[in-house]
């Protein structure tokens, strides 16, 4: 019998209060990781690795372990990102016995723009030539794309010493969003991302502005990919809006043969729907958000949930849109008992209050 090299890490944080930024990262990683809590102490478990975090007096012990040396990097940035975020404006100091010290993150792919076509009216397609595209086969499916500002040669993030990412900053700060990867083509070394054209009223949108305007020959980078596996179960019912619609049709065509899937999509009407295809016996239904009565919100999360009562509890869920209406759904998976092993849920957008304020009442105190 081998015995699977380990690779470790150990880090000392001192947050301001010890014990509520336990409570924080355990509340967090919930939706992403197995936790395991005991009074002082907790044990998060994914497929990166195992990150066992103790508070000792004021301080918090952390201790990584992993299988690879760039999950053991991906894990100690994904805990320092999240320690400072959570930290917000009160002082961290977070320091590791070996300090990170890479010029270029391990996860980062320059792609160039091979072309850029409309799939729906508001879902464009961009296809990129990428160097090797074998990372991006099977397992995660997300990724952060990077566009640097139009004209200027890129400079890529590297890593700080407590683990965060170094992101340029100034003239050569990049635009960040999180995208799922549609599409690989192994032979023609391409991958390509779906962009939802989602005009915001008063609200800028460079994400998917960078999809409208890009031109072939244009460099950006992936740093990923991560998150999102695709679920192994015998029934899955998948769930969402436009923007997890791509997740949704890679998953359908990747799933075993042999799986029943189920899916509810919402799109704005019926020239956003896209055929899908699957070697599996594949249910879809499309929910039209122009046929709502005005005002109306939070169908797609009722008829998810309404799938669900009728499923029974080993079917995996797969739920994913805007924030509230995965919150209502998971308040009702959570309520309904579902296993965390059977579940997908994550918000990929939030809609911005001030977009729902009507303009007369713009400016009210
Ligand atoms: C794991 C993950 C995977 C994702 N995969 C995809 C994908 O493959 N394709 C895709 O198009 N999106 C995807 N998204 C969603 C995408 O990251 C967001 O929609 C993102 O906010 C778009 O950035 P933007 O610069 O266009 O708009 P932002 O600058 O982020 O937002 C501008 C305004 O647009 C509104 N807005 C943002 N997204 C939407 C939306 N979907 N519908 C309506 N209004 C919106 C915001 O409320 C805000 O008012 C994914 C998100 C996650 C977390």
């Amino acid at each position: 019998m081998t015995i699977a090299q380990e690779f470790r890490l150990s880090g000392i944080a001192l947050p301001k209060d010890a014990g509520s930024m336990l409570d924080e990262i355990c509340e967090h990683f919930i939706e992403h990781a197995e936790v395991q809590r005991s009074e002082d102490l907790a044990l998060l478990r994914s497929e990166l690795g195992t990150a066992i975090i103790r508070v000792q007096e004021r301080t918090l012990l952390i201790e990584l372990t992993c299988l690879s040396e760039e999950a053991l990097q991906t894990s100690r940035t994904i805990i320092a990102e999240h320690l400072f975020y959570f930290a917000g404006e009160d002082p961290l100091e977070l320091t590791w016995s070996d300090p990170a010290k890479l010029a270029l993150l391990p996860n980062i792919h320059e792609v160039t723009v091979v072309s850029a076509e409309d799939v729906t009216p508001r879902m464009r397609r961009v296809r990129f030539t990428c160097a090797d595209v074998t990372p991006f086969i099977g397992g995660d499916m997300h990724v952060r794309l990077l566009v640097p500002p139009r004209g200027r040669a890129p400079v890529w993030p590297g890593l700080r010493e407590d683990g965060r990412v170094a992101w340029p900053e100034g003239d050569d700060e990049l635009l960040v969003r999180v995208y799922t990867i549609r599409g690989v083509d192994v032979e023609r070394g391409e991958l390509w991302i779906d962009f939802l054209q989602h005009p915001a009223p008063g609200a800028k949108t460079p994400g998917a502005d960078f999809a409208r305007d890009t031109q072939p020959g244009e460099k950006v980078a992936l740093l990923g990919p991560g998150g999102g596996r695709l679920p192994a179960a015998q029934s899955i019912l998948l769930a969402g809006d436009e923007s997890a619609l791509p997740a949704i049709a890679r998953i359908a065509e990747e799933a075993p043969p042999g799986t029943r899937l189920q899916a509810i999509i919402e799109v704005l009407d019926e020239a956003e729907e896209q055929p899908l295809s699957s070697p599996c016996s594949l249910e879809v239904r499309w929910l039209h958000r122009k046929s709502y009565p005005v005002g109306v919100r939070g169908i797609l999360a009722e008829e998810a949930k309404q799938a669900i009562a009728s499923m029974d509890r080993q079917s995996f869920v797969w739920f994913a849109g805007e924030r509230d209406d995965v919150r209502s759904v998971r308040a009702f998976l959570k309520g309904r008992g579902q296993d965390r092993k059977n579940m997908y849920v994550a918000w990929y957008w939030e809609r911005d209050p001030a977009q729902d304020i009507r303009p007369e009442r713009r400016g009210r105190a």
